[in-house]
């Protein structure tokens, strides 16, 4: 019986493991990747939309993929940022020894990983999937995938599955905000921000308390005149904050008003060069149109547990859409279940149980008062949803040490000290207790 074949879309974390792990049970791989290398997100890339920093349309010529900025270090310790067999702890790639490193060394763990287990091999590079749509009788029996390849012609390849890894820290999403329209200021997302340059002496407003957000705003603090951050989190932290004499934390931007200023929810408002949107990004798979699978208010759905879509499952996959989890095993995981499902080692609810599931999360997540945007959020449930991944594929489960880790990590971000990273080791006395509520984990 000829090897059943397998495309994945996209060179990242994602489909470096998922392809590991697709080669590991026998199966024929190859991963389509438009850019020029392997590493994804990982691939710092200098270039930022500087035309429209806001990058509204996706799908301009030249787009740029990569959202990192120039001084990145990751927000997990490496001991959370590994793979099963090929951990990034205790070992050092790009000679960047910190505990959260800096992105050459991600992107360094991610080559060794990919070149170890011989996955270079099945990587075609500048090959970007135009179109991917199922044939056979059944629904998604198999795939026909349209790409571009190096020499640039359009060509169709036939597929037996389809495993989706494009990434979704691309597309910006931009909060509305009464009044912009007639603003004069500049706005910029962070997909575009790659050095604090730019804003010597600017009195900038970002938005957004994310880990991205926090470091830009502090980044920022060191050149520009005043930074005001805005954010719904901000509650029991408004006003200046001591740790550094130009920064201000604000409620989430109300409006701006007739005279130009920025005003935010608590009342107070600010005059501002700029406003920095550090505000996430929408998950976008421009290749995808198929009946009954939709991208709304951020829920690609129906999803059974974020990676099968019922209705074309086993054959068409996702991973890597969760957030606000331990990514790297995350993916690795759901790596695992897609392989042991596409090589027959484990089984699939059926299609109505599957969507039965996902109705039953959706319902959940309404009586909790979650947003639909948030459906693929898995904080604060690491715990439940990674040892319900573990258990699909015989894995061990989530040691306690790692969700400790987790956690002090978030209440490093959080404390707005910018020398965290380098003292988060050693914090082992911080007291977590009102984060970890936060964090829903008490
Ligand atoms: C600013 C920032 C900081 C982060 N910090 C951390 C951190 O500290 N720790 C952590 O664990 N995670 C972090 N992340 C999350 C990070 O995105 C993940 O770690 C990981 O890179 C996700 O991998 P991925 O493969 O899903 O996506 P990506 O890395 O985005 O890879 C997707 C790949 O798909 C390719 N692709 C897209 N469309 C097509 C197409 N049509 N055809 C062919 N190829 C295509 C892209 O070129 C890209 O190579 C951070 C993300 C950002 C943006």
């Amino acid at each position: 019986m000829p090897r059943r074949t397998v495309a994945v879309i996209g060179a990242g974390a994602a489909g470096l493991v998922a392809a590991r792990e697709l080669l590991r049970v026998g199966l024929h791989v190859a991963v389509l990747e438009k850019s020029g290398r392997t590493g994804g997100t990982w691939a710092y890339d200098p270039r930022a939309d500087d035309a429209d920093p806001l990058s509204r349309d996706p799908a301009a010529a030249g787009a740029v993929h990569g959202s990192l900025y120039a001084s990145l270090r990751t927000n997990l310790p490496r001991q959370l940022m590994g793979f099963s067999d090929f951990p990034m702890a205790g070992r050092v790639f790009a000679g960047d020894a910190r505990a959260f490193p800096g992105h050459r060394e991600v992107l360094a763990f991610l080559d060794a990983f990919a070149d170890e287990h011989g996955v270079l091999a099945h990587v075609r590079l500048r090959t970007e999937v135009l179109r991917v749509h199922p044939l056979g009788e059944e629904q998604g029996e198999r795939w026909a995938v349209a790409f571009r390849g190096e020499d640039g012609e359009v060509a169709e390849e036939v597929f037996d599955a389809v495993v989706v890894c494009n990434g979704h820290w691309t597309v910006p999403f931009v909060p509305k905000i009464q009044g912009i329209g007639n603003w004069s200021g500049k706005q910029m997302h962070s997909h575009n921000y790659r050095t604090p340059e730019p804003f010597q002496n600017q009195n900038v407003v970002t938005v957004g308390m994310g880990a991205s957000g926090i470091d830009i705003a502090l980044e920022i603090s060191h050149v520009a005149k005043e930074v005001h951050i805005a954010s719904r989190y901000s509650e029991d932290r408004l006003g200046k904050f001591n740790l550094y004499q130009n920064f201000w934390i604000h409620k989430e931007i109300e409006c701006i008003q007739d005279d130009g200023k920025v005003r935010f929810a608590e009342g107070s408002a600010v005059p501002a060069d700029v406003i920095l949107y550090c505000t996430g990004y929408h998950y976008y798979f421009p290749f995808i149109d198929l009946d009954g699978l939709t991208v709304d208010d951020n829920r690609v759905g129906p999803l059974y547990k974020n990676v099968f879509p019922p209705k074309y499952a086993p054959n068409l996959s996702f991973v890597g859409l969760t957030t606000k989890t331990i990514i790297f095993p995350s993916l690795e995981l759901e790596s695992k279940w897609v392989a042991a499902v596409l090589s027959g080692k484990a089984t699939l609810p059926s299609q109505e149980d599957m969507m039965a599931s996902v109705l039953e999360h959706y319902r959940r997540m309404e009586e909790a008062g979650r947003p639909k945007r948030h459906t693929h959020v898995i904080m604060p449930d690491w715990e439940e949803h990674m040892n319900w991944l573990a258990d699909q594929v015989g894995e061990p489960h989530l040691e306690a040490r790692s969700l400790e880790l987790l956690v002090k990590a978030l209440c490093g971000t959080w404390s707005l000290d910018e020398g965290y990273r380098d003292h988060c080791e050693q914090d082992d006395d911080r007291d977590t207790t009102a984060l970890k509520g936060l964090f829903g984990l008490v």
